[in-house]
């Protein structure tokens, strides 16, 4: 009998002029308000005219409840804070290298106030932004000038264009590689305008292979850090120093991308060897480029450090206004060198170096602390247990290389067939967490590599809230 009666929705009107609206209007505006409502009361419509929907449904009160929902989910930030317990610790998709406190309150000074970006104090005429850093970038590498741009992806592009545009750039067939994002060095060369002249073979590439492919073509040899993977074996390779003698006997400059390309000496840390852009430069490379936020810590950038008078070149070609830092990142950049000069006190400042060699006892010791917790929240069905790990470094720095660390590792405890589906469900709740967790699935387990957790008080006060389905 009732069914013959025609649901209506509230009106736009009537829902604005409702007490249960009145806060979100004051909180979001009346014009998201409103955009909201809208955007609800279409939805429901339809259901609505077939009949599908209850009264109750499209109350006042519910949709006000629905709307403000909605706005809150879209007045939260989509750039958010996660816990990186992947166990790589410069992790590209998660933003790479943490800056250190020094380095905040330098972006925050940028940030904020008017400063001498482009302005020379001593003279009071137009400076340079470079010159900003070039004071100790030359101190930290022995370079004898530097520039710096948006990563080091832009670096090489722009040190190849400058310097072998419409000429042939001589490379080992090994270290044509790719990285990833879409970043192949063939593929950058061709963009600079570099014709690609590759030698050698992909295991061995020796100093004939370079000479014989010099010529009158020739525009420069580079030479590329392998990065993310190792060829092991039979392998041959022209050391730097060899490679430079031979470029400069032919008049060619010798590029070297470093890609991590570290300002010290890691194993003074314990930490696997990694070439140093002062002994690349020792050996005689003209032009070094690197990354900002890999091994050295800092924010996303590139440094192209090397002789003088290849810098200016560089410096001059038009592609360098495109890909030049902004303020914030060369604020953020001073302050990351400036802690290097003060080596011993580095991996005490510096988070990256931090987190790099934090003890394997001390984070087993952690998650022996954390183990009973997250069992206690997971319940039966899993089995949580203190185990040491394997992390690495990332942003190819020593593919192979592999830092002891320790987790909490979650095995559910269910026939093989619902283990995937658990794991999945287990990982999906932990990214929902207000703090998103990553971890690991690996082995039937989910890993939580606890080398970079930091924030253990704000890691445990979510953890009441984790609701895995199953
Ligand atoms: C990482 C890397 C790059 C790219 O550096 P970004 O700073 O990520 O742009 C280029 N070359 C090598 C060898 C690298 O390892």
């Amino acid at each position: 009998m009732s069914s013959s009666v025609a649901l209506r929705l509230p009106s736009i009107d009537g829902l604005l002029r409702h007490p249960a609206c009145a806060p979100l209007a004051e909180r979001y505006g009346r014009d998201s308000l409103l955009t909201g409502l809208r955007q609800l009361l279409d939805e429901l419509r339809p259901g609505v005219v077939s009949g599908q929907l209850a009264a109750v449904e499209i109350g006042p009160e519910v949709l006000a409840g629905r709307v403000g929902e909605r706005l809150a989910q879209q007045q939260r930030s989509q750039v958010r804070r996660v816990f990186n317990l992947t166990g790589t610790v410069l992790h590209t998709n998660l933003g790479r290298a943490l800056l250190p406190e020094e380095a905040i309150e330098a972006v925050q000074m940028a940030a904020r106030y008017p400063l001498n970006l482009e302005f020379d104090l001593g003279s009071g005429k137009r400076g340079d932004r470079d010159d900003l850093i070039e004071g100790l970038i030359r101190e930290l590498t022995g370079a004898e000038a530097v520039t710096v741009v948006n990563n080091n992806a832009a670096a090489v592009l722009l040190t190849l264009n400058s310097l072998g545009a419409r000429k042939e750039g001589i490379i080992s067939r090994g270290e044509l590689i790719e990285i990833g994002g879409a970043f192949r060095i063939p593929d950058i060369m061709a963009r600079a305008g570099v014709r690609l002249h590759e030698v050698g073979t992909t295991n061995r590439t020796h100093a004939r292979d370079y000479q014989a492919a010099i010529g009158p073509r020739s525009g420069l040899i580079m030479r590329v850090h392998a990065s993310n993977y190792s060829i092991e074996g039979f392998t041959a390779r022209v050391p730097t120093a060899e490679l430079a003698e031979l470029a400069h006997a032919h008049g060619l400059p010798l590029l070297e991308d470093l890609g991590s390309g570290s300002l010290l000496d890691l194993t003074r840390w314990g930490l696997p060897a990694e070439p140093t852009v002062r002994q690349a430069l020792l050996d005689g490379a003209d032009i070094v480029t690197f990354s900002g936020d890999k091994l050295l810590g800092g924010p996303q950038a590139g440094l192209i450090v090397g002789r003088r008078e290849l810098i200016a070149k560089i410096k001059k070609n038009p592609l360098k206004r495109a890909l030049r830092v902004d303020k914030l990142t060369l604020a953020a950049l001073e302050a990351v060198l400036g802690l290097y000069r003060d080596p011993d006190r580095l991996a005490e400042r510096l988070p990256s170096l931090r987190l790099l060699t934090r003890p394997q006892a001390e984070i087993h010791a952690q998650a022996l602390r954390l183990q009973p917790l997250l069992a206690d929240v997971l319940g039966e069905v899993w089995q949580v247990s203190a185990v040491e790990a394997l992390g690495m470094i990332g942003s190819g720095s020593q593919p192979v290389a592999r830092l002891p660390s320790a987790a909490l590792c979650c095995r559910p405890q269910v026939s093989k067939r619902w283990r995937g589906r658990y794991l999945l469900n287990l990982e999906a709740a932990l990214r929902g967490l207000p703090i998103p967790v990553l971890g690991r699935i690996g082995d039937d387990a989910l890993w939580l590599d606890l080398r970079q957790l930091d924030d253990e008080p704000g890691w445990l006060a979510q953890l009441a809230q984790l609701q895995v389905d199953r």
